[in-house]
């Protein structure tokens, strides 16, 4: 009964928020706020964790939330590193809550526990995201639904928030079949699935082999026709190898906040230093919105194309300028890369 009643409170605040961002579209939709850069694991394909950094200070993620609810935003996204290696993460997704956004949380799923669900509950978390890469820990990942399944199991008991569940296909996955054992899991459990498509350092596309396309092509006819397809088309594009024509509004309706408190385009293109959250305000959204980003074609940054749907009808884009203030054109790869130094 609990679980009914948080739903459709939450479902009621969510439309709110679309309702009001269809009429607003200067404010940010979905901003990333990273709370720890350090994570627990180390996969081989990640590019946004370090193994030493310590937690952001509640003081400067709550001032940050602060400056995310002054620009108008509807959702902010705690991720990482892993989130749940912050001591004080329930207190930061209160914080988020007590400023009228909507709360939810990325994490590998290796540190929830029951008492951290309680106080995830407790805070008002509103949706969580796990990610699993495989069936069997190998040397890619370990985040493997063996080990996972128990934290499943006690989300399903326990949770009043929404869970999702998140496999991969692309580079790297030894076995393309296991995101198909991952979904059906979750769908057993009642929770939702996605499947992300793995990008290279740039958050560009690594094109699909043949073996990877099919279970890609099964996993989407498993995906029940609801609001969460609305990507389908961009993303069947991507795993085909194809370019997606659409209007990235990241730096406007999508932010990446570093654990610096820089703001970002996202978290594959993150340029030296960003800028200042303090700094952030209605004209550099009002900036980004109506600049096109080069990197749109083979982009496969999901967040970012969902918060950009919402006007992908209106307010065509223009080039950016010769030294836009949150990009170096031309030395970019080479200074993200330079940049991550990650495996
Ligand atoms: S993908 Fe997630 S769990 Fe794996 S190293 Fe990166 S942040 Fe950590
Ligand atoms: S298209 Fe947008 S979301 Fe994708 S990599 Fe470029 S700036 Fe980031």
């Amino acid at each position: 009964m609990k679980r009914l009643v948080r739903r459709a409170a939450r479902s009621g605040r969510i439309a709110a928020k679309l309702a009001w961002s269809i009429l607003h579209r200067h404010h940010p939709l979905m901003v990333h706020l990273i709370p720890i850069r350090r994570c627990n694991l180390a996969c081989a394909y990640c590019n946004e964790y370090d193994a030493t950094s310590q937690p952001v200070p509640l003081a400067a993620l709550r001032r940050r939330v602060d400056l995310l609810a002054g620009l108008g935003t509807a959702l902010v996204t705690l991720s990482g590193g892993e989130p749940l290696l912050h001591p004080e993460i329930d207190r930061v997704v209160a914080h988020v809550r007590r400023r009228g956004m909507i709360a939810t949380l990325i994490t590998n799923g290796y540190l929830l526990s029951p008492d951290r669900i309680e106080d995830l509950n407790r805070a008002g978390l509103d949706h969580l995201q796990i990610s699993i890469d495989n069936v069997e820990p190998d040397a890619v990942s370990m985040k493997s639904l063996r080990l996972l399944d128990p934290k499943l199991q006690w989300l399903k008991e326990r949770a009043l928030f929404a869970v999702n569940v998140n496999s991969v296909v692309g580079g790297g996955i030894r076995n393309p079949r296991d995101a198909l054992a991952v979904t059906l899991r979750a769908r057993e459990l009642g929770f939702s699935s996605s499947v992300g498509i793995i990008h290279d350092g740039l958050g560009q596309l690594q094109p699909l082999e043949p073996a990877a396309l099919g279970v890609y092509e099964e996993l989407q006819r498993l995906r029940p026709f609801n609001v969460n397809r609305i990507d389908r088309l961009w993303q069947d594009n991507l795993a085909k190898g194809r370019p997606n024509d659409w209007r990235c509004r990241a730096g406007a309706r999508y932010l990446y906040v570093d654990e610096s408190g820089s703001v970002h385009y996202c978290s594959q293109y993150r340029t030296g230093t960003g800028i200042p959250l303090e700094r952030y305000g209605r004209d550099d959204i009002r900036r980004e919105y109506h600049v096109s980003k080069p990197c749109a074609p083979f982009c496969t940054i999901n967040c970012a194309q969902q918060a950009s749907l919402l006007d992908g009808w209106r307010a065509p884009q223009r080039p950016p300028l010769a030294d836009p203030p949150l990009r170096a054109p031309g030395a970019l790869a080479d200074e993200v890369l330079a940049d991550e130094g990650k495996p």
